[in-house]
């Protein structure tokens, strides 16, 4: 009897670790993304969007900085002007943070599955940052781990596996990427996250829009990728394309 408990015992201890390991993995994957609001990265934000290279409408946000303190992006009137918003708009970060998590938390793990499927590799279990901005537009850095996210917006998954799309673009072709000029490399991101429509619809907010110039690379994409799911002879379509183009 006494051998019968211990063997119990035992099996209960192994497979409460089981399930701990097995949630601690999970834990992982659903905790991918952090959440933040830090006005001085909401700056930064303010800055990269103003020397990108983009066809996309421009920031309005940028725009109602300009007529109110000029073309210089200044610390300090940059600090004014986001308070500003900040109270105009009655925007409470942390609330806006737990509706954010709300929404994606409960996606996230379906979300990274499909894209290792579609780009055939593992993830990196490292946390990347999305910071909240108050700009209409967002910026990333691949080598920081972070991107923005519209702090007003009633789309942010949209946001979210837009900019993930970048990071897995980039560390699936990150030699071919090393070598391609900024604005196609630009051009071949931005045309890219047409998969999120093709890919995604049922956990999308809103679809994916194309930006000036993409038109004849999204269709590309859309036919092939009905046809072949192939990632990496996708991708050499596409950059040849704005290749020739730039000839
Ligand atoms: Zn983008």
């Amino acid at each position: 009897m006494r051998f019968v408990k211990l063997i119990v015992s035992v099996l209960i201890i192994i497979q409460a670790r089981f399930v701990g390991l097995k949630a601690s993995l999970f834990f992982k994957k659903i905790m991918f993304i952090n959440f933040q609001y830090d006005i001085k990265k909401d700056i930064q934000n303010y800055k990269i969007i103003a020397k990108a290279y983009s066809t996309s409408s421009p920031s309005w946000m940028l725009e109602l900085y300009k007529k109110q303190f000029g073309d210089l992006l200044d610390e300090d009137a940059l600090t004014f002007f986001i308070n500003q918003i900040i109270q105009k708009d009655s925007l409470d970060f942390l609330h806006i943070i737990k509706e954010f998590k709300f929404k994606w938390y409960p996606i996230e793990g379906e979300y990274l599955s499909r894209c290792e499927r579609i780009f055939d590799f593992k993830i990196p279990v490292s946390s990347i940052t999305a910071y909240l901005t108050t700009n209409d537009k967002c910026s990333y850095s691949y080598m920081g781990g972070y991107f923005f996210v519209r702090a007003n917006t009633n789309f942010p998954l949209k946001t979210i596996m837009h900019e993930l799309l970048h990071f897995a673009m980039l560390t699936k072709f990150a030699e071919e990427f090393r070598n391609l000029d900024k604005k196609i490399a630009y051009h071949i991101l931005e045309s890219f996250t047409e998969l999120l429509n093709l890919e995604f619809n049922d956990l999308l907010d809103t679809p994916d829009r194309r930006y000036f110039g993409h038109e004849k690379a999204r269709d590309i994409i859309r036919k092939e990728w009905r046809t072949n799911k192939d990632i990496n002879l996708l991708f050499v379509k596409v950059r040849d394309l704005f290749l020739s183009e730039n000839q």
